[in-house]
Parts: C-alpha cells; sequence; structure tokens
C-alpha cells in the first residue's frame, strides 16, 4: 500500500475525535438502550465480542473479520448504541490482534474506528427508519426477521463501501474492487449471519448458556480453519523448501550453490541484508555479504566463538529470531547495518558439525515468523549439503585434471583440451594453433646421479618456470615422465617458436637448486639442465590433433634431441 502523507494521518485523527465521541452522544441521546439492561449479559457479549474479534480467520494471507454476526445480536438485543460500542471494542481487539499499529501506522485506528462508526450509524438508524424494533420477536416473525437479514445486509455492504473508500482515497490502492478476496469474504459473512440469528433466538430462550452454545462451536472451528490454513502454507512452503534443495544439488559450483540459496531466500523471505559465515578453525569468517540485492566485498574481521550474534549461534548451535533492533542490538558486532530490524540467524549444520552460519535481516520491524525460521533451518542443511558435494566435486575435478606432483594439467586433460581447440579451428572460430613439445636433456643420468627426489623437484621448478612465461598465452600440461606441452590457440608457428626459444633460456641459463640433496661441503647443489623443444603448427603443419603431436613430437626428436640437444625445432615437411 502507498505511504499515507502525516497530513492526512493528522486530519483522520481529527476528524475522529471531532465525530465519533459527539455521534456516540447523539445516538444515546436518539436511541437509548433498553432501561433494563442485565450488565452480567452485557458483560458476556463483550467477552464473546473480544474473543471473536482476535481470531479472524485467515486465508490466502487475507484476513477475515467474523464479527457481524455477534454484533447482529448486540443490534437487535441491546440497541444501536450498545452495537456501536461493541463495534469499536472489536477494532480495538482486531488491530492490536494484527499488530499492525506500529510507528506511522497507527491512524489506523482512528480510520477504522470512523469508518465502523459510521457503518453502524448508518445501518443502525435505516433499521429504525424502516420500522425495525429493539429486541423484537424474531422466531415468531417473520417480517422482523426479514428487516433483521436486511439490517445484516446493509452492515456488511456499508462496510465494503467505506473499505473501498478508503483504499482509494486514502492508502491509494490501485487494486480492483471486485477481486476475488471481496467474494471470499463476502460469501463467509452471510454464511455466518443464521449464526447470528440462531444465537438471539436462543438467547431468549435460555439466556446466557446460548454464548456457550454458539460461541464455543464457532471458537473451535476458526481455530481449526486457521489451523488448517496454517498447516497448507507450511506445506506449501516445504514443498518450496524441496524444490529448492534439488535446485541446489543440481549447482557443481560453489558460488553457484551460494547464489541460488540467497536468491531464492529472498524471494521467499522479506531480506534486506544476508550473509553467510564460515567456519574456518577457531574462526567464524564472513564468506559471503548480499546487501539490498547486491554482492559486496566482505572486509570483516573473523569471529570467535560468542562473539556477536553468529558467534552465538555457532556456540550455542542453536537458531534466533529476533523482531526488533532492540532485541538485539547489545549482542550485535560490527557487520550487521545501523537500519537493520527483524533478524534470522540460523547454523549451517553438516553431519551433527557446523560449517558456517546464516544471517538474514530486515528493515521491517516483525518481518519473520517462527514457522519461517523452521523453514530456513531445512534450506539450510539442503545448502549444507549442496556444498559439501558442491565442494567435494570440485576436488575430485582437480584430482582428475591435474598431475599431482606439478600441479599442472595432466595428460588425459590435455588431450580433451587439444580435441576441443582442434574443432575450433575446423569450424573458424581460431585462425591458428600451436603446440610446444618439451622433452628434459639427459633426465635419466640426473636421476642416477641425484636421487628420484631431486628429479622430482627439478620436474615442479620446470613445470613452474613454463607456467610463468606462458601465463594465459596458452594451456601448460606434463605430457608424461619428463615431458611436458604447451597449448597456444591463436598463435602463429613464428609467435610459438619465440615462447619455445625463452622457456629453453630460462631453463638453460639458471641453474636449478636442489633443496634435499647437499654436496661435500654441506651446500645446496646447483645443477645445470638443458632442455629440447619441437613446435608444430596447425593447419599447416597437420589436419587433425593426432598429427599436431606427431610432428611436434617428430620436430622434437629429429630436429632438436638428433641436432645436439638444447635447442628448438620447428616441424618441417621435408
Ligand atoms: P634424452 O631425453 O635427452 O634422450 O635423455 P633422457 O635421459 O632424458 O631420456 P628419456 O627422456 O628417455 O628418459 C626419461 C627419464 O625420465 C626416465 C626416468 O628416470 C625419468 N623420469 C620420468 N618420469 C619421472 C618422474 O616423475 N620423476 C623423476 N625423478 N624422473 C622421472
Ligand atoms: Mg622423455
Ligand atoms: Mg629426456
Amino acid at each position: 500500500m502507498n505511504d499515507v502523507s502525516p497530513i492526512m494521518k493528522r486530519g483522520i485523527a481529527i476528524v475522529w475525535l471531532l465525530l465519533v465521541p459527539a455521534g456516540m452522544w447523539y445516538t444515546y441521546q436518539s436511541y437509548p438502550p433498553p432501561s433494563s439492561v442485565q450488565w452480567l449479559d452485557i458483560l458476556a457479549f463483550l467477552l464473546l465480542t473480544s474473543i471473536v474479534a482476535s481470531m479472524p480467520i485467515v486465508i490466502n494471507e487475507m484476513f477475515i473479520f467474523l464479527i457481524q454476526w455477534v454484533t447482529l445480536v448486540v443490534f437487535l438485543k441491546f440497541g444501536l448504541f450498545f452495537e456501536m460500542v461493541f463495534a469499536q471494542i472489536s477494532v480495538v481487539v482486531l488491530l492490536v490482534r494484527l499488530r499492525v499499529l506500529r510507528k506511522g501506522e497507527w491512524f489506523r485506528l482512528p480510520l477504522n474506528l470512523i469508518m465502523f462508526f459510521l457503518v453502524s450509524f448508518v445501518s443502525g438508524s435505516f433499521y429504525y427508519l424502516i420500522g425495525g424494533q429493539l429486541a423484537p420477536s424474531l422466531s415468531t416473525n417473520p417480517s422482523a426477521l426479514l428487516l433483521a437479514a436486511f439490517y445484516a445486509v446493509l452492515n456488511y455492504l456499508l462496510n465494503q463501501v467505506i473499505v473501498s473508500f478508503n483504499l482509494y482515497f486514502i492508502y491509494k490502492s490501485k487494486e480492483p474492487i471486485f477481486s476475488k478476496d471481496l467474494f471470499v469474504e463476502t460469501v463467509t459473512t452471510i454464511v455466518t449471519f443464521p449464526i447470528g440469528f440462531v444465537l438471539y433466538i436462543l438467547y431468549h430462550q435460555v439466556g446466557l448458556l446460548a454464548i456457550l452454545f454458539v460461541g464455543i462451536p464457532f471458537v473451535s472451528l476458526s481455530i481449526i480453519f486457521n489451523l488448517y490454513y496454517s498447516s497448507q502454507k507450511m506445506n506449501e512452503y516445504l514443498q518450496k523448501a524441496a524444490e529448492i534443495g534439488h535446485q541446489m544439488a543440481e549447482r557443481l559450483n560453489m558460488d553457484d550453490v551460494v547464489n541460488v540459496f540467497i536468491q531464492r531466500l529472498s524471494e521467499m523471505l522479506p531480506v534486506d541484508y544476508a550473509y553467510i559465515l564460515d567456519v574456518q578453525g577457531d574462526d567464524l569468517v564472513v564468506d559471503r555479504m548480499v546487501e539490498q540485492g547486491q554482492v559486496v566485498a566482505a572486509q570483516i574481521p573473523p569471529l570467535k566463538k560468542n562473539e556477536g550474534i553468529s558467534g552465538m549461534v555457532w556456540a550455542e548451535n542453536k537458531a534466533y529470531l529476533y523482531s526488533s533492533r532492540k532485541e538485539w542490538r547489545k549482542f550485535a558486532k560490527s557487520y550487521i547495518p545501523d537500519d537493520a530490524e527483524s533478524l534470522l540467524c540460523v547454523p549451517i549444520v553438516r553431519s551433527k558439525k557446523i560449517i558456517g552460519v546464516l544471517v538474514l535481516a530486515s528493515k521491517r520491524k516483525r518481518a519473520y515468523e517462527k514457522y519461517q525460521l523452521n523453514m530456513v533451518d531445512i534450506l539450510c542443511s539442503y545448502f549444507a549439503v549442496a556444498i559439501e558435494n558442491a565442494k567435494h566435486y570440485e576436488r575430485t575435478k582437480i584430482q582428475s585434471e591435474r598431475c599431482p606432483l606439478t600441479k599442472l594439467y595432466n595428460f588425459r586433460y590435455f588431450e580433451g583440451l587439444l580435441t576441443r581447440e582442434f574443432e575450433k579451428l575446423t569450424r573458424f572460430e581460431r585462425k591458428s594453433l600451436s603446440l610446444i613439445i618439451l622433452d628434459i636433456d639427459h633426465f635419466k643420468s640426473i636421476n642416477d646421479t641425484y636421487g628420484h627426489q631431486s628429479g622430482n623437484e627439478i620436474l615442479i621448478d620446470i613445470a613452474g618456470r613454463i607456467n610463468k612465461l606462458v601465463a594465459n598465452r596458452g594451456t601448460v600440461a606434463r605430457y608424461g615422465g619428463e615431458e611436458f606441452v604447451v597449448l597456444l590457440p591463436d598463435v602463429v608457428k613464428q609467435d610459438a617458436y619465440q615462447v619455445a626459444e625463452h622457456i629453453r633460456e630460462s631453463i638453460a641459463n639458471w641453474p636449478f637448486t636442489l633443496m634435499q640433496a647437499l654436496d661435500q661441503d654441506n651446500k645446496k647443489i646447483q645443477v645445470k639442465i638443458t632442455v629440447s623443444i619441437g613446435v608444430a603448427t596447425a593447419p599447416e603443419d597437420a589436419e587433425d590433433a593426432l598429427a599436431l603431436v606427431r610432428h611436434a613430437d617428430r620436430a622434437l626428436y629429429v630436429g632438436a634431441k638428433r641436432a645436439g640437444r638444447n635447442r628448438v625445432a620447428e616441424y618441417s615437411s621435408n
């Protein structure tokens, strides 16, 4: 709903002040209540009114206020003045129950009081005008029953007219008047009128007991109805939660999982700020922050157990729900913004171990409800499983693609990449594809002299040197034992040759220091290493991926090794 201006709010309060007290006094004078009122009966009806008003029926987030059948009885039995007072009281009870009278919304009280006063006054005086009587005998007099029914319908219709008037002129709502909600409310209200007549007639015969006979079933039904709807709603939420769980499980990338999680949470709940904190050893680190829909870089010092609200959630493995800032301000540390009011803080648990904490915040007070906390809790366990799976997947992927010694891509990955790159070349998405193959010279004797472990150190060092030189121009992989390959998409032969030459120099010109082996003087040994390199480029040197490898290999053995090693050779077909 649109905001109502402060002037309008004050105007509403003034209208109430001028209209309602005077109007009630006038009503009391014009339509005096019966002289012989039983105060105990009035009190019993007041109790019934308050109970019924405090139990609106909820259908699809819409509150249906089913008080008319009670006020109808009060009107027929005790007259317009009492009906008016009861209607006013029921409004107060309802608004307090719905907790709508927050700061800035107080004007709803005078607004609704005015509205109910007008409805009471107009429909009541109209009833008397057309010949309606106080305390008519409904069971014996059909025309009295007709008048009473007319009053009830008029009362309801006026109510709807004034509600629409308010929506249009005060809240400036754009919703259509004849909505499905109106239909549902009308039907429910009309269905309750007979209950009012039954109560009226029964009250004549059995007195106060009638309130129990009619009130207890009505209140019980309201409770059952609301329970039914809240369980339906919970059901819907659970279904949604399961769907989100599936969606997260489908993602294999950790970032994707986190994104789906936060995005879907923000769709279901009012979320202005979201934080995911990660347990890392003794620290709780803010891993992800989304503020007003934007991912923000986290620069927050890690929290310890019991530090701040998230530290508390971590230490106690307990979820917390706060409705306003003043409830949590004293526990908070650093990162939650000043304008946040409601908080939802839930531990993220996997195999009984807390792996993180989720914090959701809204600028609204009382933005979250208990059942939403339960749902977020379920979602957090789906999230924990999904994130663990994604982590596992990423780890396995690295293991299957990389060589554990040098951390370079392995032969399997290289094969796949070569095939993909060659396909791009044949689709003319690439102009050329160069391949460098490198083999260490006399590596066997290095192993024999310094040991296999030292040989490994050299392999790691060489991998590092090649990687640094190639950088993002291509992909470096370990091809076999002491052979490496570099695949350079969109690099012509001449440039590939240059890259190879730089690699050769970077190895030949700087000796390798062995960390494990010592010489006689207990000094670290320096070893000079050279490599032989072959280069081939598609499309000129090869028509398929296998030929490219074969030809680069041939350049390596024929052009470089046989020609004396420590050199770069490019493939030539003759
Ligand atoms: P050249 O290539 O110059 O002809 O001589 P070479 O001695 O390097 O001969 P070759 O390439 O055939 O030898 C490969 C040697 O590399 C054999 C093996 O001992 C060594 N080697 C292969 N893989 C590894 C490894 O993972 N670690 C160590 N330390 N050595 C390896
Ligand atoms: Mg070799
Ligand atoms: Mg070799």
